[in-house]
C-alpha cells in the first residue's frame, strides 16, 4: 500500500500546482498506509485533516515542484506526531520498564544494557519478574551474552523485595535497568505490583515496551501505566517483522512522550535508538523524506532573495533570460538535473513529452557553461535577450572565456524555451493542468 502512495505521488510529478482532487487522492492514500500501520483512527484522521488544509492552502515555494512540496508538508506534520527520540541522558541513571507479558521487556532490557555498554558505561539488569517461569534463567542468559552485569533470585518471590536488594547488589553500576513482570491483561494486581517496584527503586525513567503490532490496543495500555508510574518513552519491539508499529504513535500521543528505542530482532545487539525520519518513512512505505524535505528548505533560503519571483511569472509576461538563469540555479541547488527535471513547475512529467526533442536538453556541463555566459552578460540583455547582436555575443564569449558559438546555443536554447512556453500563456489553469494530464 506504501507503493500506491508512492505511485499517487509520481503522478504528481511535473505539477506545479495541485489541485482538491490531487490533494485528496494523496490524503487517501496516506490515510490507508496509517491506518494500515495501525495508527489510530483518530489520530489519522488530525493528521489527515492537518496535511490536507496545508496542501491545499500553501504555495509551494520557488523551484520546488508540487509534489516535493506536498512530501515535505507530509513530513512535518508527521515529525509533529512523532516527535524527537526520547532524551536519555549518557549518565548514571536507573530505567524501569513496563509492559505487557509478551511485549518484549526482558529482551529490550539486556539490549538497552548492551548499548549502554557500548557507550562506555557500567549497567546492570535487575530482574523482578517471578511470575513467569523461565523468566530469572531468560535475562540471565541474555545478560550473559550482552556481557553486563545481571541481578535476580529464582527462589524469591516478592518481586519488591528483589528490586530493592537489587538495587542494593548494583551499587556500583552507573545504570540500572529494572525488569518487571507482565501479565496477559492489565489486572488490578500488576499494576500495583509495578507501583511498589516504581516506589521502591525510584527510577529516573519508565519505558513503555510495546510489541509492533500491537495495534489500536496501545491507547488503554498506555494509559494504564501513564496513570501507574509514568510513562517517559517507548520502547517498541519487533521491528524486523511485517508490524510497522503505529501503534506506539497512539501510546506516544497518550502519554505525551516520545519513541526511545527500536528493536529490530532477537539478539541483545538489535537495538536502536528512535530516529524520526526513518520510522515516518517506514509508516509511509516512502523513500527518504527527511532529505527531501531539507532539500526543499535549502531551496526555499537560497531562492529567498528573490521573493517578488514566481515560477508562474514565466507563464505571465515573457521568459527573459533572467529566468532562465534563475531555472537553472533553482535547478542546481537541489541536486542532479535528472532527478530535478521534474521540480520546474510545469516542465516535468507529461509536459516533458510534448516538448521537441531537445527543448529541455540541458546537460550539466552545458547548464555549467550557460551560468558562466549568463554572468557575462548586463541586466539588460538579461532581459531582452532580442537586444544582443554579433557583436554582443563576441564580448559576452570572450568576457565569459567561451565560444561565440555556445554563446548561440544558449540563445538557442532559451528561445526554444520561450516558444514553447507561449504556448501555454494565457491559459487558465484549469488548461494548464488538463494539458498536463495528457
Ligand atoms: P517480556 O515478556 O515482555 O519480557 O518479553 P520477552 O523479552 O520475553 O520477549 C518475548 C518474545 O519476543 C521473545 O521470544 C523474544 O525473543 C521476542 N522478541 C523481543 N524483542 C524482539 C524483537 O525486537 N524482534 C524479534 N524478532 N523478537 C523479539
Ligand atoms: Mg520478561
Amino acid at each position: 500500500l506504501g507503493s500506491s502512495l508512492r505511485g499517487t505521488m509520481d503522478k504528481l510529478r511535473g505539477k506545479s500546482r495541485l489541485d482538491e482532487e490531487d490533494v485528496q487522492e494523496i490524503v487517501k492514500e496516506i490515510q490507508r498506509s496509517l491506518l494500515q500501520a495501525d495508527v489510530e483512527v483518530d489520530l489519522v484522521m488530525d493528521l489527515s485533516s492537518n496535511i490536507e488544509e496545508r496542501a491545499l492552502n500553501e504555495e509551494p515555494p520557488g523551484g520546488t515542484s508540487a509534489r516535493d512540496h506536498i512530501l515535505k508538508i507530509v513530513y512535518e506534520e508527521m515529525v509533529e506526531v512523532v516527535g524527537d527520540s526520547t532524551e536519555i541522558p549518557l549518565e548514571p541513571q536507573t530505567i524501569m520498564l513496563a509492559g505487557l507479558q509478551g511485549s518484549g521487556k526482558t529482551t529490550t532490557a539486556a539490549k538497552m544494557a548492551w548499548w549502554f555498554s557500548t557507550k562506555g558505561l557500567r549497567p546492570a539488569v535487575i530482574q523482578t519478574d517471578t511470575f513467569r517461569p523461565g523468566a530469572y534463567e531468560q535475562a540471565k542468559q541474555m545478560c550473559e551474552n550482552a556481557e553486563v552485569q545481571f541481578y535476580g533470585d529464582p527462589d524469591a518471590e516478592d518481586p519488591v523485595q528483589i528490586a530493592r536488594d537489587g538495587m542494593e547488589a548494583t551499587e556500583d553500576a552507573d545504570i540500572r535497568i529494572v525488569d518487571t513482570a507482565g501479565r496477559h491483561a492489565l489486572e488490578a494486581d500488576l499494576i500495583e505490583e509495578i507501583e511498589e517496584i516504581e516506589r521502591a527503586v525510584a527510577p529516573d525513567r519508565n519505558l513503555l515496551v510495546l510489541d509492533a503490532a500491537i495495534g489500536q490496543g496501545a491507547k488503554a495500555q498506555a494509559r494504564e501505566f501513564d496513570s501507574a508510574v509514568g510513562v517517559d518513552g517507548v520502547a517498541i519491539t519487533k521491528l524486523d517483522g511485517t508490524a510497522k508499529g503505529g501503534g506506539a504513535l497512539t501510546a506516544v500521543n497518550e502519554t505525551d512522550s516520545s519513541i526511545a528505542f527500536l528493536g529490530t530482532g532477537e539478539t541483545v545487539q538489535d537495538i536502536e535508538r528512535f530516529e524520526p525520519n526513518g520510522f515516518i518513512s517506514r509508516l509511509l512505505g516512502m523513500g527518504d523524506l527527511k532529505q527531501l524535505s531539507e532539500r526543499v528548505e535549502r531551496a526555499m533560503e537560497e531562492t529567498g532573495e528573490d521573493d517578488d519571483w514566481e515560477p508562474e511569472d514565466m507563464l505571465q509576461g515573457s521568459f527573459t533570460l533572467k529566468d532562465m538563469q534563475r531555472q537553472m540555479d533553482a535547478m542546481n541547488k537541489m541536486g542532479p538535473l535528472d532527478q530535478v527535471m521534474d521540480m520546474i513547475p510545469g516542465m516535468g512529467g507529461g509536459l516533458m513529452d510534448q516538448l521537441p526533442d531537445d527543448a529541455m536538453d540541458v546537460t550539466q556541463d552545458r547548464m555549467r557553461n550557460f551560468e558562466v555566459i549568463m554572468d557575462s552578460m548586463t541586466d539588460e540583455e538579461l532581459e531582452d535577450p532580442r537586444s544582443i547582436g554579433a557583436s554582443q555575443v563576441q564580448r559576452i564569449a570572450r568576457g565569459s572565456g567561451t565560444e561565440e558559438e555556445t554563446v548561440q546555443e544558449l540563445l538557442q536554447q532559451h528561445k526554444m524555451m520561450d516558444q514553447t512556453l507561449s504556448q501555454f500563456q494565457g491559459m487558465g489553469d484549469g488548461d494548464m493542468q488538463r494539458m498536463m494530464k495528457k
